[in-house]
């Protein structure tokens, strides 16, 4: 029997590589690399890449790239399955030799028909085990003739149980599973070898992974019994699905890490997020750091109803995280995106950079998204385009605007030191002096500068646009509140 030598915690991920990673595996990655940190153990990666029809060296490097841009480091170094196969060939041949395996001559048509038989008469298909009863003298005649053949595991009779983590006490009659294929026609091993066999020399731990593998379990417990190695633990994880109750498809939404990263996650924002996805917290809170949920993550808190997809919660939680996060950090994300939207030159990056950083750190609490930095914040490199309508009507159609617009414009220009203070005494007394309040003119003085209604504090956002383009802003809004009949 293979024994883990010390003991320690091992679990893997175990993706193939047949498409971009899915935003559902990376919740199951998530899941073994909590648990593995939680228990000081190790999280090891494995790529199960034996169907190479559809596994490709592109969607592995895609896999490599998600998980390290997620910050979800596997150990050691990472398990190829291709690389096992002769490992999983000869667990079958000993299989074999040892009369728990058997040869099965059916062909395709052969096995369609029988099943073809049995639901129309409305039962359950299962192999009937036909070649089970063929004499060494039948099989060495068939061998003789050439025929083909796959590789069947013997079940044998009896109940297969387990304490799953999640969904806890399984159990099922053998007499429910077939004697199932372990290596197709072709040569090839099926997965419920493989992963037997690779799990097993890789010393895995536990087995933590989709609830939709649940039924796998019992045929891979039934071989790891046969091949005399050590039954891991096992812990399915809930399937997520969108609001509709069906699986997270393409169909309602992003469904790969990749496009994530392009909608302005964090990786911080997206682990958060989808940690939420099945796991529970003993108490409310919902912002964690990837340190806080290492010392919190519990299987035992895994609950085993489906986890229903909300992006808007994830874009909250997003949000969080950027307010939390260093604007030193922010800074290559942010300008990055400022600089994909033509908002930015690349030369600026480097000669404004002070400014950039001012910028970052004040609109930060409110972005929920890193293109949010664009969408509310343009107005640090452009004048605006429109003005928010409802907002017009708001904050520009008051008795006076007209002319507080155009005493600011006379008295910012007389500013030597256009400052924080400055900027604010002026505003404040030219409120006071028109005897309106000092929000009446903010308002106003915010849409022309900006062309929203909400921004960081108004006086911030002067000093960082400077005292002459705010100038010309607050003129171009007055020609625009002219040519359009807006001021009283
Ligand atoms: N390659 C399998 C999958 O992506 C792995 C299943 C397992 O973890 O055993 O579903």
């Amino acid at each position: 029997m293979v024994m883990n030598n010390n003991n320690k915690t091992r679990v893997r991920f175990a993706p193939s590589p047949t498409g971009f990673l899915h935003i559902g595996s990376v919740r199951t990655a998530l899941f073994n690399y909590l648990f593995a940190k939680h228990n000081d153990g190790k999280f090891l990666l494995r790529i199960e890449d034996t169907d190479t029809d559809r596994s490709s060296e592109k969607m592995i490097d895609n896999i490599l790239q998600s998980l390290k841009w997620l910050g979800l480091d596997y150990d050691e170094n990472y398990v190829k399955q291709s690389d096992n196969i002769e490992k999983h060939k000869k667990a079958a041949n000993d299989l074999l030799e040892k009369g728990k395996a058997y040869r099965c001559f059916c062909t395709k048509e052969e096995l369609q028909k029988d099943k073809l038989k049995v639901e129309s008469e409305n039962g359950y298909y299962k192999y009937s085990g036909k070649c089970r009863k063929l004499t060494n003298k039948q099989i060495k005649e068939k061998l003789s003739q050439g025929k083909k053949f796959a590789i069947r595991f013997k079940t044998p009779p009896g109940i297969t149980k387990f304490k799953d983590k999640v969904f806890k006490n399984i159990s099922v009659n053998n007499s429910e599973i077939d004697d199932f294929i372990i290596v197709r026609s072709d040569g090839s091993s099926t997965y419920n070898l493989a992963v037997v066999v690779d799990d097993s020399d890789m010393e895995i731990t536990h087995v933590i992974r989709g609830e939709d593998h649940l039924s796998n379990t019992p045929k891979q417990i039934l071989l790891y019994l046969a091949l005399n190695r050590t039954v891991p633990k096992f812990a399915h994880v809930p399937l997520i699905t969108d609001s509709e109750k069906s699986r997270l498809s393409k169909r309602t939404g992003a469904v790969s890490v990749e496009e994530y990263r392009k909608m302005g996650f964090t990786p911080e924002g997206l682990i958060n997020g989808l940690v939420h996805l099945g796991w529970g917290t003993s108490h409310n809170k919902t912002i964690f750091t990837m340190k806080e949920l290492v010392n919190k993550f519990e299987l035992n808190r895994v609950n085993k109803k489906r986890a229903v997809f909300d992006v808007e919660k994830i874009k909250w939680i997003n949000g969080k995280h950027i307010s939390t996060m260093s604007t030193q950090k922010l800074f290559p994300l942010v300008v990055e995106n400022w600089k994909n939207n033509s908002l930015i030159t690349k030369e600026k990056i480097k000669t404004d950079e002070k400014r950039l950083l001012a910028i970052i750190e004040l609109l930060k609490s409110r972005m929920r998204l890193i293109p949010d930095f664009s969408i509310y914040g343009k107005y640090f490199f452009e004048d605006p385009k429109k003005y928010e309508k409802d907002a017009i009507r708001k904050h520009w159609t008051k008795e006076k605007v007209k002319i507080l617009l155009a005493k600011l414009i006379e008295e910012f220009d007389n500013i030597d030191d256009f400052n924080l203070q400055t900027s604010e005494e002026v505003v404040r007394r030219i409120a006071s002096e028109n005897k309106v309040k000092a929000g009446v003119l903010i308002h106003a003085l915010r849409l022309a500068v900006t062309g929203f209604s909400i921004s960081p504090s108004i006086f911030d956002v002067l000093i960082l646009i400077g005292k002459n383009k705010v100038i010309k802003r607050i003129k171009s809004s007055l020609e625009f509140g002219e040519k359009n009949g807006i001021f009283i």
